[in-house]
């Protein structure tokens, strides 16, 4: 890998999210060699990747190469390189690009959908956890309008411009918000030789309020809100099965459509030497002590998504979401200066400062520690938060001027096929 040896101790990071950055920014100027590997050379802000695929944002907008947040630490190497492997005994990672020893390792690869064992759907649905599922997306939802277009039978133009959400968390209700706003505001004037009132958005949610993670009251704007922009909200139905065409349900309730979205679940990216059954809990995370280090191990830590770190006020680990993965990072950092000093560890406390969610314009909810409220004053707080969070200046510019333009215009510009999709189904 071309690394040079350091009298520094090493640490590999694997990953460069919401928790591998945070960490490294931590070690900036501290006694370590750091090496970053990431199967990409960008970060991605997960949080926007919905407004990609409805052509609200473009993809570069939601991303940041990962070389530039290091540009300047000194000691600090990045890879282009998916790790396989963890060789625990030569404490040693393997990769498409070799292999490297470390002395301190640090897994932070996040999550990825989680369909349940389920082959058809994950065969046949639409995923968006990156950049890439995310502009398939897009191109499979315009295609579907071009094609609605182009046949005459009335049977098939439904499906294409049926769409089904699966998973009525966060996700779920910002896709199916933002493709009601196309609906009602952009389609008519791209198609006005399309009958797009016939367009349906589904959201099919298994349990028996959307939101379960926020408020009750939160659970019941967010589903008032999405029903008032037109969207079919379906609780307590759960999608068993998907051929690409047909979604069946457990009740007697099937949908015909071109488009099955799953967002009803994520697991833990799980790496080889770490996959058995004595360092993973539910949903494949690996289970660390509160000094994140990986159950067994001094010098193998895991933060953000994929750990999970059991205690009193969270028995089933902290939720998936970016900030027990930065604050994780942070401490960490601090954790591994203080280790590397021979001082005691400090643990992790999670300080949670609440979830939000949007559903549209104007139309967001949001359960802080104090406060819950809803409407105008969340929907522009949550954007104020997305774009401090948001990595980079040019980032953070672009976002905010594309969400101006949208507001005023009622527009989402980057409506493009740029990379036509094709059905895996249809490929078979
Ligand atoms: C659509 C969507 C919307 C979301 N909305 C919100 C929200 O509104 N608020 C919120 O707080 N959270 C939200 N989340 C969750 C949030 O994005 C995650 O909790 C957060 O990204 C976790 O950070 P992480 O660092 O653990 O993992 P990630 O940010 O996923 O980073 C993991 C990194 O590891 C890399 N990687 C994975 N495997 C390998 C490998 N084998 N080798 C090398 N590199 C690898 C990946 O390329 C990636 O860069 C959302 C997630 C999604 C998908």
């Amino acid at each position: 890998m071309n690394i040079p040896q350091s009298s520094y101790p090493r640490v590999i990071i694997i990953g460069g999210g919401f928790a591998g950055i945070a960490l490294a920014k931590k070690l900036a100027n501290q006694e370590f060699q750091v090496v970053l590997m990431d199967k990409h050379n960008y970060h991605t802000f997960q949080p926007l990747l919905y407004q990609v695929s409805t052509g609200g944002l473009e993809p570069d907008s939601i991303a940041y190469p990962i070389r530039k947040v290091l540009q300047g630490y000194p000691n600090f190497y990045f890879r282009l390189a998916e790790v396989s492997q963890i060789n625990k005994d030569k404490e040693e990672v393997e990769t498409n690009i070799g292999s490297l020893k470390y002395d301190y390792l640090v897994v932070a690869v996040g999550s990825e959908t989680n369909f349940f064992g389920n082959e058809s759907l994950q065969k046949n649905s639409m995923e968006m956890k990156s950049i890439p599922q995310s502009l398939n997306l897009r191109s499979l939802i315009l295609e579907n309008f071009e094609q609605a277009l182009l046949t005459d039978d009335l049977h098939e133009r439904e499906a294409l411009m049926n769409f089904v959400i699966v998973g009525g968390g966060p996700t779920g209700v910002e896709l199916a918000g933002a493709l009601a706003e196309i609906k009602k505001g952009i389609l008519p004037k791209d198609y006005p030789d399309l009958d797009t009132r016939r367009a349906q958005i589904n959201l099919v949610q298994g349990g028996d309020r959307l939101l379960p993670a926020m408020s009750e009251i939160a659970s019941k704007k967010a589903e008032d809100f999405l029903e008032k922009l037109g969207v079919n909200v379906w609780k307590n139905l759960r999608v068993q099965e998907y051929d690409g065409k047909v979604a069946k349900t457990n009740d007697d309730t099937i949908f015909e459509t071109q488009t099955l979205i799953w967002a009803a679940g994520v697991k833990a990216v799980c790496l080889n030497g770490l996959n058995s059954k004595e360092f993973l809990c539910r949903g494949e995370r690996l289970r660390v002590n509160e000094f994140h280090q990986v159950h067994g191990f001094e010098n193998i830590f895991a933060i953000g998504d994929v750990a999970q770190m059991e205690s009193e006020t969270w028995p089933k680990g902290h939720p998936m979401m970016a900030q027990p993965a930065m604050q994780q990072g942070r401490n960490l950092g601090d954790n591994l200066v203080l280790l590397s000093k021979g001082k005691a560890m400090k643990p992790f406390n999670y300080n949670d400062k609440g979830s939000m969610a949007t559903v549209g314009r104007n139309k967001a909810v949001a359960d802080l520690p104090k406060f819950k409220f809803q409407g105008v004053f969340a929907w522009f707080v949550w954007m104020f938060v997305h774009l401090y969070f948001l990595i980079g200046f040019r980032n953070r510019i672009v976002v905010f001027i594309n969400w101006v333009y949208n507001y005023i215009k009622f527009d989402r510009e980057a409506r493009l096929i740029i990379r036509p999709f094709k059905k895996k189904y249809q490929l078979d």
